[in-house]
């Protein structure tokens, strides 16, 4: 299958990586089981995918450039019993797009064997490599993942578990980890909990995921969070959970309600469809701007449009089309192009918008580029008002948590007030989530990050 991708150089907040891992009491299909959990969460990243699986007698890893359908199908054809295995989908918020950067990462120490896959960033990397390298480390990557793994193998305890302990407490910032030593699958979350990693059980299988929807496809119903802090290790002699680090202040990112995760998984503790629409909701109750419908940018603005809708008692109208085909990126140099990048993936329906005064719902603004070609298709489909609405506050700070935003001086918002904004996009208004609107929309508002709205980061990052 040919990938087809457009981007509008990369106008939008980037997703990161997804992490699967899988354990059968008895050898199983291993990969075909890895295949449907990574497929879930394609969402989470579409520049690679890759899995490693335990074979009785060797670790074996399959990953390339590319989609889950495009890497990995053949496994769908054939057997392959193992007793466990992870899987990793990428999009490279650290390192570049390059095979050597696909994951998981497999090396064999004085350790033993270990695969690795990892959702996050390091964000104290920089320091960890230079002192790596001065001590005559080997890279063979550019990921801050790698790091780990020299960390484990240089550490002076001779236990495993040992090691990845003192490895761990060595780490800052976001690290969801899925990792194969031996005979046993490891499932890790960093202690402030920024990414998400959930584990879910049924008879004779444990998986861990990303997002709950690559539970869902296993047929697991019973799941629980892995706690910021935790090292759940599973082997045959059972599962056994221990902390590595004392409890810190929880950060989970926000945005994975936003814009990243599934609207029919949970993230952290929270429905993420549930999330979405009390975003619209709030926005509709602070909105006092006449409109005829509610219009959703697909497919992120979808659920929070329905909010709007049901709160305001505007009705809800599919006025874009999204083309779903579309694979992997590049960037396009000039207006033109990006403009058509735009046509090819959001199309007016003209018969829904003509004439009327529209509420459009996006989850955020970053460059702005996206949304002024977006208005202007709308304003040449019909459309008599446009009112942007975003169901975040304004983007002022870059991520060093393992979201690929760009830095203060690319941020619209540092640099255009939302009336400005509004004229520079040529919409007739535009308005943000209030960070207290948004942070009633979770259950444990001081358990989340919000850092790229505010500044305030949970812990000091480098380079900021
Ligand atoms: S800075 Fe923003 S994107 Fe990054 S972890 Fe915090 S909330 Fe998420």
């Amino acid at each position: 299958m040919i990938a087809f991708h457009v981007e509008t150089n990369n106008d939008s907040i980037q997703h990161h990586c997804g992490v699967v891992g899988i354990h059968t009491r008895e050898v199983s299909n291993i990969p075909a089981q890895l295949f449907y959990s990574l497929f879930s969460l394609q969402h989470r990243g579409q520049e690679s995918a890759g899995i490693a699986y335990r074979k009785p007698e060797k670790l074996v890893t399959y990953k390339d450039l590319g989609m889950v359908s495009t890497v990995l199908s053949h496994y769908l054809g054939e057997e392959h019993s193992a007793h466990c295995g992870i899987g990793h989908v990428r999009y490279s918020t650290h390192g570049g797009n390059r095979l050597e950067n696909v994951q998981p990462i497999v090396i064999s120490c004085n350790k033993g064997e270990v695969a690795l896959a990892h959702n996050g960033t390091i964000s104290n990397s920089q320091k960890i490599k230079e002192s790596l390298f001065e001590d005559g480390s080997i890279f063979q990557s550019t990921t801050d993942t790698e790091l780990i793994l020299h960390l484990i193998a240089r550490s002076r305890k001779e236990d495993f578990n040992e090691a990845l302990d003192e490895t761990l407490l060595q780490l800052e910032g976001a690290f969801s980890l899925v990792m194969i030593h031996d005979d046993s699958l490891l499932a890790i979350r960093d202690p402030w909990g920024f990414r998400p990693l959930f584990m879910g059980k049924k008879e004779g299988l444990v998986a861990f995921a990303s997002e709950t929807c690559a539970l869902d496809i296993l047929q697991i119903k019973d799941y629980r969070s892995v706690e910021p802090g935790e090292i759940i290790q599973i082997n045959k002699q059972g599962i056994t959970s221990r902390r590595f680090a004392p409890k810190q202040s929880i950060s989970q990112c926000i945005f994975e309600l936003i814009y990243f995760a599934r609207p029919d998984s949970r993230v952290y503790d929270e429905s993420v469809h549930i999330a979405r629409k009390r975003m619209g909701a709030f926005l509709a109750e602070i909105d006092t701007v006449e409109a005829d419908i509610v219009v959703p940018v697909p497919d992120s603005g979808n659920i929070a449009a329905m909010g709007f809708a049901e709160a305001s008692g505007i009705p809800l109208e599919q006025g874009l089309t999204r083309n779903h085909f579309i694979g992997r990126s590049f960037i396009l140099p000039t207006t033109a192009q990006r403009e058509f990048a735009v046509r090819i993936k959001l199309n007016p329906v003209k018969e829904a918008i003509k004439g009327k005064r529209i509420i459009l719902i996006d989850d955020s603004l970053v460059r702005g580029t996206t949304s002024k070609i977006l208005v202007k298709l709308l304003r040449e489909a019909g459309a008599k008002e446009i009112h942007l609405r975003l169901c975040s506050p304004e983007l002022k700070w870059p991520c060093f948590f393992g979201i690929d935003i760009p830095t203060r001086e690319e941020l619209i918002s540092n640099t255009m007030n939302p009336e400005e904004l509004a004229q520079f996009i040529g919409a007739d208004s535009v308005m943000f989530l209030p960070l207290k609107g948004l942070s009633s929309c979770v259950s444990t508002p001081e358990n989340f990050c919000t850092a790229c709205f505010n500044g305030i980061y949970p812990i000091p990052v480098e380079g900021k």
